[in-house]
């Protein structure tokens, strides 16, 4: 049986139809199944967070491969399949979750041990909730390695995005930038999936450095100046941070910009991240 009579014969079987309201696309092809486990580089030391295991088709290569696999699912109506298919697992671990609402950090404490060292992510994602959930994970600061995740093609391109270089850039990328080496390892069509999403996919791979790449005191604001800045469409980001008042005046904007030697003309785009520091360390003061 290859994967597509696979997943109908499993639909079928439990009288499952997709879930739109929760994101469900599930995976039908087996090249992109196997190398999203590939991409991942698992091994027995890794605890293998999954989130929306769905029928379970990713969950069956990773749970070969991983010392431990907790997947975390919110449609009740799949927890029936999950521990059927994988009951006989003794590295299977379901939570009956939302995973903005998972207390992820104690989770993964509360796994590790002397053979358990490290945590990865791994995941089809729910498209709906791609964006929070990529923050959760970066910003709780999760003792995580990487970060291996299916999105929309045109989220990926811009989450991985290099700012102050690559044109898809947007505030998110400064973050994922902040605390990752981001890249695009898989393209996926939409015919991979039943039902066949809107748009094309892509699975991206975040690495996880040790330290976030530049020394912020106060992340919440330098995060906030970089939001306003990328608030307001096609404004200077002199305009965005007078308009939303990150910046009182925008004589004292000029004169900040000057000072750390950008063009007052500058689109909010082409700064690099070190720029956006020089600039916090401006606004702070
Ligand atoms: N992993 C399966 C696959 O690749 O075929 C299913 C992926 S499907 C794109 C997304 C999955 O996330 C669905 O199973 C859906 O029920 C689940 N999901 C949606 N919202 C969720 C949430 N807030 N927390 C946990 N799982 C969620």
């Amino acid at each position: 049986m290859n994967l597509i009579q696979e997943t109908k014969f499993i639909m079928d079987k439990y009288g499952i139809k997709a879930n739109k309201n929760l994101g469900q696309n599930f995976l039908i092809n087996e090249e992109i199944v196997n190398g999203i486990v590939e991409k991942a580089t698992i091994s027995k030391n890794d605890l293998v967070i999954e989130i929306g295991p769905g029928l379970g088709t990713l969950t069956s290569r990773l749970l070969e491969r991983a010392g431990k696999v907790i997947a975390v699912e919110l449609d009740k109506n799949v927890l029936t399949i999950l521990n059927d298919r994988f009951k006989l697992y003794q590295n299977f671990e379901l939570i009956h979750q939302d995973i903005l609402k998972t207390d992820l950090k104690e989770l993964i404490q509360s796994n590790f041990n002397h053979e358990i060292t490290s945590c990865k992510v791994v995941a089809n994602l729910p498209y709906y909730i791609t964006t929070p959930i990529i923050m959760k994970l970066l910003e709780e600061k999760l003792d995580l390695k990487s970060i291996t995740v299916m999105v929309q093609k045109e989220v990926a391109q811009r989450l991985t995005a290099v700012p102050g270089k690559d044109k898809e850039a947007g505030a998110i990328s400064y973050s994922i930038y902040y605390y990752s080496d981001a890249e695009i390892v898989l393209s996926v069509p939409k015919t991979c999936f039943i039902p066949s999403p809107d748009v094309d996919s892509s699975v991206i791979n975040l690495m996880l450095l040790k330290q976030p790449r530049v020394q912020i005191e106060n992340e919440a604001f330098f995060f906030r100046i970089i939001r306003s800045a990328f608030s307001q469409k096609r404004k200077t980001l002199i305009n965005s941070l007078v308009n939303t008042k990150i910046i009182s005046s925008k004589q004292e904007a000029e004169s900040i910009l000057s000072n750390i030697g950008l063009d007052p003309r500058i689109r909010p785009e082409e700064l690099s991240l070190q720029d956006f520091v020089s600039l916090y360390t401006k606004i702070k003061k």
